[in-house]
């Protein structure tokens, strides 16, 4: 086949304006850590970007006290519609620096422009709008009159959306009055520290948020400080029960976003061109380390020759390369440790039997790469049809009546989300209704808003993150005990006398 080739388009670095080094960010100021700093690269050249501090249990000390500091000084006195101006003005600059971050986020995570410029950043704004707005509305939360805040939350997040991931977590801890530590993943941590200098440009008070970078290490560190009274993590299933043992047992309120192995459905009367556009955008979009990617296509056996088809010659259209160029479609794999694993299970499913294409593209000679792969003739009972690859290869399974297509999508021990292609507005209920999954979509996938709550079933994790059920992770009920019984009924009215923000 042979196609149009495209000019270089790459989007200029010249906007960024980073640092040789960073530290940690505590208390409002950066400064080194105790552990040793690393490099953060860039996963398509292997270009050093900048060294990073890295977080010993004494810097998460120091980070959770200027938490605890500025929760009990500052942001549990300050007013709902103060703590919502601050969390405006962060969404604009979030807004006005979106190029910015945009740059910086392709560069340190490999994901291509066009999407960290159209999707995540945009989001980033958004969540910060979305929450800004409910700062002071939470009595409309859903949990009664004068909900109150948990107190300082340690965060934990990972590199596939590095500046989401943190917007999911800070916005509405803060909205809903807490503190933060926040602990970015190893391999993704600069648009983290970029969100500090923005924090410092709104003039959020020192302490209400901390950014600890470091390994897992300091994140375990973080999640097991007993003065953290609410931890958050989104990352893999295995780390996830680890953080779900070391808090049992203790006060700390917990939510987990994990791992996921979605069921995309594609029945006969589904319009195929679009499908196949959704197909694409469910696992190819962000090299697939994508936990709710659609990774297991389950197409009715009917029309299972004419969709791999047409698959196989729009993936043959894609193009791979420069993250920073803004024709490239997919961009470098995050890192080398997670190129090893895709290419360890893409392997293990040649062996089990299932027959492997992958597009035919010029792979750099540097830097981390996979060419979208699918594989067909996948059994329910192969790895790679179990297990996440968190990578740009699709599992493709068929059914015949709509009672399999459920069986099979919900025979996984996850259950993130899921995706159903059809004409038939009644299929589309009968299905979403059987599924096991937190997230839905019909007719479309990988669609993301502040005001809908994401999350999963079964070991995709608990709690839900988005939306006024995104809010209830951060708050309890106003306590009724005869020992604070006015202050907390009249908070609110003194909170508007503390210290303000500037709108
Ligand atoms: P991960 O190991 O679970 O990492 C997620 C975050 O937790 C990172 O910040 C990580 O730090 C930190 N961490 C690691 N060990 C920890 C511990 N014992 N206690 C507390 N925090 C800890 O995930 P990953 O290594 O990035 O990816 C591995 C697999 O996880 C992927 O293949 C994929 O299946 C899954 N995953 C899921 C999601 C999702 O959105 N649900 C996202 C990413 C990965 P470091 O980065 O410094 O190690
Ligand atoms: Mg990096």
């Amino acid at each position: 086949m042979s196609f149009l080739e495209y000019a270089p388009a790459p989007e200029s670095k010249a906007i960024l304006n980073l640092r040789e080094s960073y530290g940690l960010f505590i208390d409002g100021e950066f400064a080194g850590g105790g552990g040793t700093p690393f490099q953060t690269i860039s996963p398509s050249d292997e270009s050093v970007i900048a060294t990073v501090s890295a977080a010993d249990e004494a810097d998460i000390d120091r980070a959770v006290a200027a938490a605890r500091r500025a929760y009990d000084k500052v942001w549990s006195k300050m007013s709902g519609r103060d703590r919502g101006k601050y969390l405006f003005r962060i969404a604009r600059l979030v807004q006005e620096r979106a190029r910015e971050l945009a740059v910086a986020e392709s560069l340190d995570n490999g994901k291509p422009i066009k999407e960290s410029r159209d999707v995540d950043v945009p989001l980033v704004a958004a969540w910060f709008f979305y929450y800004a707005g409910w700062a002071d509305k939470l009595d409309h939360a859903g949990l009664g009159a004068n909900p109150r805040s948990l107190g300082v939350a340690g965060q934990v997040i990972p590199w596939n959306f590095p500046l989401l991931m943190l917007a999911w977590k800070i916005a509405p801890a803060l909205a809903a009055g807490n503190t933060v530590v926040l602990k970015p993943a190893e391999t993704t941590p600069l648009s983290a520290l970029l969100f500090a200098e923005i924090l410092q440009q709104a003039d959020l008070p020192p302490g209400v948020v901390n950014i600890v970078t470091g390994a897992g290490a300091a994140g375990a560190a973080l999640v097991r400080h007993p003065d953290v009274d609410k931890v958050a993590f989104t990352g893999s299933t295995g780390v996830g029960r680890d953080i779900a043992k070391a808090v049992a047992g203790t006060h700390k309120k917990v939510t987990l976003e994990l791992g996921g192995k979605a069921a995309n459905i594609v029945f006969d009367d589904a319009p195929l061109e679009q499908a196949v556009e959704g197909i694409v955008n469910g696992i190819f979009f962000n090299q697939g380390h994508v936990c709710c990617a659609g990774s297991r296509l389950l197409v009715q056996e009917s029309i299972h020759d004419e969709v791999i088809d047409r698959l196989k010659s729009r993936l043959s259209t894609l193009r791979l390369g420069d993250p920073l160029d803004k024709n490239t479609d997919i961009g470098a794999i995050n890192s080398a440790a997670q190129l090893d694993r895709i290419r360890e299970l893409s392997a293990i499913g040649e062996q089990e039997g299932a027959e492997r294409w992958s597009a035919d593209c010029v792979i750099p000679d540097k830097g981390f790469w996979f060419a979208p792969t699918i594989f067909t003739g996948v059994e329910a009972s192969h790895r790679i049809a179990r297990e996440e690859v968190f990578g740009p290869v699709l599992s493709v399974l068929t059914f015949r009546t709509p009672a399999e297509a459920i069986a099979k999508a919900n025979n996984t021990p996850y259950g993130l989300s899921a995706g159903i292609w059809t004409d038939k507005g009644s299929r589309i209920l009968a299905v979403a209704d059987k599924l096991r999954a937190g997230v839905i979509w019909a007719n479309t996938f990988n669609r993301f808003d502040p005001s809908s709550p994401f999350g999963g079933y079964k070991e995709s994790g608990y709690g839900r993150e988005g939306g006024r059920h995104g809010l209830a992770a951060y708050l309890k009920p106003a306590s009724r005990s005869l020992s604070e019984p006015k202050a907390s009924r009249n908070a609110e009215t003194k909170r508007s006398t503390a210290k303000g923000a500037r709108a």
